[in-house]
């Protein structure tokens, strides 16, 4: 059996069993009459433990003191991290949407050129925020992995795909050696899974000039056939990373500054701590060899449960018909007046219409005196925000607008505030930046939904 005790009781209890045996014993000792010069021995040696025992006893508390503090920044970090990213997330809406429908006019040359540097600038900063959030939410413990059955040797296969474009155009050999069927199924994240690897590949394919970089996936089957690990190798033929820089790789923001100037990292610095969190999360290991001039190996293993091949879900994307919205008309709720421009313009490609509130009240008063197919609503707006908003119109006397659907507009991706606001009444939450497709199909599956009620 195996005894657990509480943070810092141990040495409480050992300072109290000491304090009651201590006088019981002295006692003793004198009863059966043993020299002075031993009880100032025996004193003298109780006398150590005692202070010893303190010692421990105030270890142990500063010890437990300090996690907690290291906890609390954490948790703070990771509030401030999610504040900043809807802050910056907020404008980069607008750039990005406005490029993709910019790009969708007549442009000469040179505007094409321009309004490329500007998306791919864009795109780079969106990456730096997801990956800032994400590091934070699996620091603080806060990302929820999924337990669905999937494909490994599809999803791997679909990351290499992808990647194989990299590595074309840097003429890099990409080969991929996946000893398991097809058909396989295991219980996980498919998509963390996929992140990892990408992020691994891709990593690979910057690091390396020439050569081949190698996918080996492997899966080790435990007794019994319900269990298995999945092993993964990326090795590559790259710049290799130096002995001393290993043990820190895989730390936060750890970039290595012996680059040569043409391999001078575009990256964070968080790829390899994010790879980390999402194997350690998972009870996997992940691990680097690698020798400077001559290539890296990375490599992890994950456990997962087995499952059975008719369980693997076909989750073909319905196609949504877009034209059904025609003649809809939408209530939009946002202070930002260039959301609104890029949502009008979005939605008036499709023939909805929309009326424009700039605070939750607006918006509220609009919805007492007219009748909407969806509300589209951000969530921090002055007066009353969204999350207000939509309580009201859930508490609305009018049934039918009672029921208007409620769609949520947020650069908020931490997973507690997306319950409060569906908690709130909101349907669903579109993540701000998001495409016209993105928006759209968002809008489409809602009325689709209503239709089959
Ligand atoms: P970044 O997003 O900056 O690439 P990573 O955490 O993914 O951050 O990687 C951290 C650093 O580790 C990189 O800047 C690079 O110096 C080193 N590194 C990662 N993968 C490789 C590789 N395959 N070969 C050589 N160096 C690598």
């Amino acid at each position: 059996m195996l005894i657990t005790y509480p943070k810092g009781q141990l040495s409480r209890y050992g300072l109290i069993v000491f304090l009651i045996l201590a006088p019981s014993l002295y006692g003793l000792l004198c009863y059966i009459d043993i020299s002075r010069i031993t009880i100032t021995f025996l004193i003298l040696i109780v006398s150590i433990i005692f202070y010893n025992l303190w010692r421990i006893y105030k270890n142990e508390t500063e010890l437990i003191t300090t996690s907690d503090k290291a906890f609390e920044f954490a948790l703070a970090k990771s509030r401030f991290l999610a504040s900043m990213s809807h802050e910056i997330r907020t404008p980069l809406n607008s750039v990005i949407g406005f490029s993709e429908q910019l790009s969708q006019s007549k442009l000469n040359a040179e505007q094409a050129a321009q309004l490329t540097a500007i998306r791919s600038s864009s795109t780079m900063v969106l990456d730096l925020v997801n990956d800032i959030l994400d590091f934070a939410k699996y620091e603080t413990n806060k990302a929820n992995f999924e337990k669905i059955s999937f494909a490994p040797f599809k999803s791997i296969n679909e990351v290499v795909d992808i990647i194989a474009i990299q590595a074309a155009q840097k003429d890099i050999e990409l080969k991929s050696d996946i000893s398991f069927e097809e058909t396989v199924c295991i219980l996980g994240d498919s998509l963390r899974l996929k992140q990892l690897l990408m992020n691994l590949l891709s990593n690979a394919i910057k690091f390396t000039e020439r050569g081949s970089v190698k996918l080996k996936a492997d899966l080790v089957v435990a007794p019994g056939g319900k269990q298995a690990i999945l092993k993964v190798q990326v090795i590559d033929t790259g710049i290799g990373i130096e002995a001393i820089n290993l043990a820190m790789i895989f730390d936060e923001f750890a970039q290595v500054n012996y680059l040569p100037s043409t391999f001078k990292p575009k990256g964070t610095g968080l790829g390899l701590a994010i790879c980390k969190k999402i194997v350690e999360c998972q009870d996997g290991e992940i691990k680097v060899v690698s020798e400077l001039g001559r290539g890296s190996v990375f490599s992890f293993s994950i456990p997962y449960e087995l499952c059975d091949e008719q369980l693997l879900e076909n989750r073909a994307i319905t196609a949504i018909d877009l034209t059904s919205l025609i003649g809809k008309r939408i209530l939009l709720a946002d202070d930002n007046r260039m959301n609104i421009l890029l949502i009008r313009t979005v939605i008036g490609k499709y023939q909805i219409t929309s009326d424009v509130a700039y605070d939750g009240q607006e918006a509220y008063n609009l919805f007492e005196r007219n009748r909407y197919d969806l509300v589209l609503t951000d969530i921090q707006m002055p007066i009353m925000n969204g999350i207000a908003l939509s309580k009201a119109i859930r508490l609305h006397v009018d049934l039918a607008k009672r029921d208007t659907t409620i769609l949520g507009l947020t650069a908020n991706v931490l997973p507690e505030d997306r319950t409060r606001y569906i908690n709130a009444g909101m349907n669903d939450l579109v993540l701000k930046p998001f495409s016209e497709q993105e928006l759209m199909e968002k809008i489409a599956i809602q009325f689709d939904r209503k239709k089959q009620v």
